[in-house]
């Protein structure tokens, strides 16, 4: 058989690599760093988790969930890792960053028909070639990308949040406990009153930005908002977001406060604690002075600080195919948060479809797409199916199912029949492809 070229061992590209392996074909995968650097990653390791240390939601009434659930079924490196390395989250799947990655790159390397080569690409290859290289693609391939796709490429800007020595935090002023008690106690809860969250907003609203680079055009993905724009919509906002008090009672006082901001635990030893939702791009020093307003935060010491980075995705609808593959050219995928899946899972889930398809391609077998009744095949058909205007990258979600046959009132009755259908309907294509399905 041919052999297929991935090119980025981020979370895409892992699982794409992996997948190709899987089906028996062989994989050359190519990784820049440590050689080239990106601007968000720490480590060499594959799969690093560049901001949040959560996977997010791990039930069947959340379509991440059940996105989840299908990848597992297929076998997927990045949930069966991450399942192995979680760490306390209530109802998500949080993982240990450094041990998730770890093992990651380990199984990855220990694959006998999986090459791994440490150099930047900056030119497309030739043959059967997954490029998954992410936000951050390296600005030589990002260039040839633009060149191979047209004017199609565009950036915008996104945020990480800071993370804070847990032995630094005033254990008397916070609470350890999940959203209506879901779950085992997994957040630090730091509660304020109303006159605290007044003169946390206002300082807030007027903290000093780092200065922004002059890319074409910027945008903020809504998931990932930069906490301080999210304040400047106005000052109920946050109330509503990160900053939302309800099902989290203080247990000393019964009471519910104002506003809380919660903590979740970071590292495995739970030394590490980042502030949920604070992704922003305030300049450090400003970062330190406004989020010690935070009750129990008085004294913390931050570890990391939030940073603002490039973002990059190409427009699908007019580019790619369901099945991943260039509509221009039929041996060439793209997989990950380029192709405007957005957030870890979805980049993962479309690596999986890209490496399955890539290897489907290399055995000369049709390339398939997955119903829409299944979360996978949801989310390629909403990439290649957008309005190519307005193009913008989504996150798994119930929205992009088609219609029950009957209507369902119950909110939590309909999202568990989705589920239910789309694991029904993986079985049935798994079944038609002649895949073993992976036992739990
Ligand atoms: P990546 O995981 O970035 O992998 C791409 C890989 O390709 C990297 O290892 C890179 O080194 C390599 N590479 C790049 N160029 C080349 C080249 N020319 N040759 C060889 N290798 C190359 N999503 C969430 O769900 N939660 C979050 O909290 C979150 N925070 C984010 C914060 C930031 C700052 C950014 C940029 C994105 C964030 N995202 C988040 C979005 C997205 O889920 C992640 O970016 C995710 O890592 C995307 O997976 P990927 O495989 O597409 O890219």
């Amino acid at each position: 058989t041919t052999a297929v070229t991935v090119i980025g061992a981020g979370l895409a590209g892992s699982e794409a690599a992996w997948q190709v392996a899987q089906a028996g074909v062989p994989v050359t995968l190519y990784e820049m760093r440590p050689v080239k650097n990106t601007p968000a990653h720490q480590t060499e390791n594959f799969a690093e988790l560049v901001c949040s240390n959560s996977l997010r939601g791990n039930n069947l009434t959340n379509a991440v969930g059940v996105l989840k659930e299908e990848m597992r079924r297929l076998d997927s490196i990045i949930i069966t890792s991450a399942d192995k390395t979680a760490v306390p989250a209530g109802g998500a799947l949080a993982v240990d960053r450094d041990t998730f990655s770890q093992e990651i790159t380990d199984r990855i390397k220990n694959h006998p028909l999986i090459t791994v080569k440490n150099e930047e690409i900056t030119a497309i290859p030739e043959g059967i070639v997954i490029i998954a290289t992410g936000p951050l693609t390296s600005e030589a391939l990002a260039d040839q990308i633009k060149e191979f796709n047209g004017s199609d490429g565009f950036y915008f800007y996104d945020a990480a949040a800071p993370i804070v020595d847990k032995a630094t935090i005033d254990m008397d002023k916070v609470y350890l406990k999940s959203r209506y008690n879901k779950g085992e106690a997994a957040y630090l809860n730091c509660p304020m009153t109303e006159e605290e969250f007044k003169a946390f907003y206002e300082a807030l609203i007027s903290a000093e930005v780092a200065p922004l680079k002059s890319f074409e055009k910027e945008k903020f993905f809504e998931g990932c908002m930069p906490i301080e724009v999210m304040a400047k919509r106005g000052i109920k906002t946050m109330l509503f977001g990160p900053l939302k008090p309800v099902g989290l009672e203080d247990p000393k006082t019964g009471k519910r406060p104002y506003a809380v901001i919660q903590l979740r635990q970071d590292n495995a030893a739970a030394s590490l604690y980042n502030l949920v939702g604070f992704q922003t791009h305030l300049k450090w020093g400003e970062q330190k002075r406004v989020f010690q307003m935070i009750p129990g935060l008085e004294n913390a010491e931050f570890v990391r600080y939030g940073v603002m980075h490039r973002n990059s995705f190409m427009n699908s609808p007019e580019l790619l195919k369901p099945t991943y593959q260039a509509q221009k050219r039929e041996d060439l995928f793209f997989a990950g948060q380029m192709t405007g899946v957005e957030g870890y899972v979805e980049s993962a889930a479309s690596g999986l479809l890209a490496g399955m398809n890539a290897a489907r391609l290399a055995k000369g077998e049709e390339p398939v797409v997955f119903p829409r009744e299944t979360t996978l095949g949801s989310m390629a058909y909403y990439i290649t199916h957008a309005e190519g205007k307005h193009f913008q990258p989504m996150n798994a979600n119930f929205g992009l199912f088609p219609e029950l046959p009957e209507r369902i009132r119950d909110k939590k009755e309909r999202y568990e029949a989705i589920a239910d259908r789309a694991l029904t309907t993986l079985a049935k294509v798994t079944e038609e492809m002649n895949l073993v399905e992976q036992t739990k």
